[in-house]
């Protein structure tokens, strides 16, 4: 039997609105597409959530042995700076200012992008496929469109008929929101007026005047608009139908309304793909409950935020501390950014790796009698974390499953004597998902120097406690008290235990 099997997972559809039983089309299978970046500027941390959020769920599926391909997009084709398809292509902007070549604006933030993925440990997709590389497939993807009725053209432009489209099918199933209201709302058609109504969206936009990036089309020379993309490569790479669709929260609408539109308007039948099954928004984080974005001026690089260089930040963190502190919550609540909740996650990533080191030191010692049923509720703690991280990803129930482990695990090293009554079997499995989970789903690595450190310091408070140990039995209260209460005032507790054994945890 698989893990899946197992450990069914269920997921939060942002389409039905309900969470839902996760069942691939494909037996075993997934296809998964998450909306990649823009590549016009550096990445901030906000956009790192995200990512990060998706990363769980490939682990995750493959863990329970899926096999998964994802995709995900580099958008290489500047979409317009202003709202409503008006406006400068952001590439070329940037271009324009940096007075390079929009390839090498797209080039060095692509670059950029890629190394920060590399810092966090977020795992490359199985595709990574580019709008520009997409051209030839999006004009094929628009005529298709066309020919269905959904689209038309006005002077080298191409839009999608929103209002034809919803006659029908529904048009903001998605986003809730509803089409004639929406019309209704929207006044004019202020520097739009190619547009037969204000929800129509490009699919093609004619390059005008000096429009850098531009492609020869049957409409004339243009450029993609900015929905098209994704419709076309995830569809090319997964099918008309595919599992998982998933992005930041701030593209439900109207960016992936319009995916939705677009797949569905450029089937030929009723029962043509539509694009994905089940559609999941990752949420924002935030600062001082406002979305991190650039345009905030609250949006700090992941190397600002490794020096502690920014206004925001009391000292620098490491990037596990960051990784660690974003799966504390769960992926689809909003995450706030604070000194205080960064530093409760360092010391929370520390014992989980002290936790870890410990676990290569433990030895089975197979001598005392077996109790099956401590052993069954050792092997269930572990089933829980599987089942939580099953049930939509839910990483902060996970880690509070993992502390729980890690406690047992110092317990069982500072306390043989717990550990004899526990089967090699169960033994086995708490010690394989422990690490499995830590490593392989939560994707946390243990930072070198927190790993040496942690052996470190075992091996000094060992020697410590053999002194306390000692100086006890010579009856020099003062000296164990001492040590007893230095150790305390540094964050590290000690317990007497029966016997005069002694134990320790570290805040
Ligand atoms: P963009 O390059 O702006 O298209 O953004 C790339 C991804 O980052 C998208 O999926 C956005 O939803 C996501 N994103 C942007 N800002 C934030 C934020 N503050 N928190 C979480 N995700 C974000
Ligand atoms: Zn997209």
């Amino acid at each position: 039997m698989s893990l899946f099997e197992q450990f069914p997972v269920s997921v939060y559809n942002s389409l039905s609105k309900n969470k839902e039983l996760f069942k691939t089309l494909v037996p075993g299978r997934v296809g998964m597409y998450v909306c990649g970046p823009t590549v016009y500027s550096d990445v901030h941390l906000g956009n790192v959530r995200t990512f990060l959020s998706f990363d769980i769920v490939f682990r995750h599926l493959q863990y329970l042995g899926y096999k998964v391909r994802y995709v995900r997009n580099i958008t290489d084709v500047g979409h317009l700076v202003g709202d409503a398809d008006e406006g400068e292509d952001k590439i070329a902007k940037r271009a324009r200012l940096e007075e390079i070549e929009p390839m090498e604006v797209v080039q060095k933030y692509t670059n950029g992008f890629h190394d920060v993925m590399r810092l966090f440990n977020i795992t490359p997709p199985s595709i990574e496929p580019t709008a520009t590389g997409h051209i030839v497939e999006q004009i094929e993807f628009i005529q298709k469109i066309i020919k269905n009725g959904y689209a038309y053209e006005v002077e080298g432009s191409v839009y999608f008929d929103v209002k034809k489209y919803n006659e029908d099918h529904p048009y903001g199933e998605l986003s809730g929101r509803n089409v004639d209201e929406m019309l209704s709302n929207t006044r004019d058609l202020a520097g739009q007026d190619q547009k037969r109504n204000s929800l129509d969206f490009a699919l093609w936009k004619k390059a005008e005047g000096g429009h850098l990036m531009k492609w020869p089309s049957p409409w004339g020379e243009g450029f993609p608009g900015w929905h098209l993309e994704c419709s076309v490569m995830s569809t090319k790479y997964l099918g008309e139908k595919f599992d998982i669709h998933g992005g930041g929260m701030d593209l439900k609408f109207p960016h992936h309304e319009a995916e939705i539109a677009q797949n569905k308007g450029c089937c030929s039948s009723d029962d043509c793909g539509g694009g994905a099954q089940y559609w999941i928004h990752g949420n924002m984080l935030t600062v001082n409950d406002r979305k991190m974005a650039k345009s905030e001026g609250n949006g700090f690089t992941p190397e600002e935020l490794l020096t502690g260089d920014h206004k925001l930040l009391e000292r620098g963190y490491s990037a596990m501390t960051v990784r660690f502190f974003m799966l504390m919550s769960h992926y689809a609540s909003t995450l706030d950014f604070s000194n205080e909740a960064l530093q409760a996650a360092e010391k929370g990533y520390k014992r989980l790796m002290a936790a870890v080191n410990l676990v290569e030191k433990l030895v089975l010692a197979g001598t005392g009698t077996i109790d099956s049923e401590k052993s069954e509720k050792l092997k269930a703690t572990v089933d829980k974390v599987i089942s939580d991280l099953s049930d939509d990803f839910n990483t902060a129930k996970a880690i509070a499953g993992l502390f729980d482990i890690a406690s047992q695990i110092n317990n069982f090293y500072h306390k043989p004597a717990e550990i004899v009554a526990i089967d090699k079997e169960a033994f086995d499995y708490v010690i394989k998902h422990f690490k499995g989970i830590t490593f392989d789903v939560l994707g946390l690595v243990n930072e070198t120097e927190g790993g040496q450190n942690a052996d470190l310091l075992d091996g000094v408070l060992d020697v410590l406690i053999e002194l306390r140990k000692q100086a006890k039995f010579s009856k020099n209260y003062a000296l164990s008290d001492k040590i007893r209460d230095d150790l305390k005032a540094v964050g590290v507790q000690i317990k007497d235990e029966k016997g005069g054994e002694m134990s320790y945890t570290i805040d």
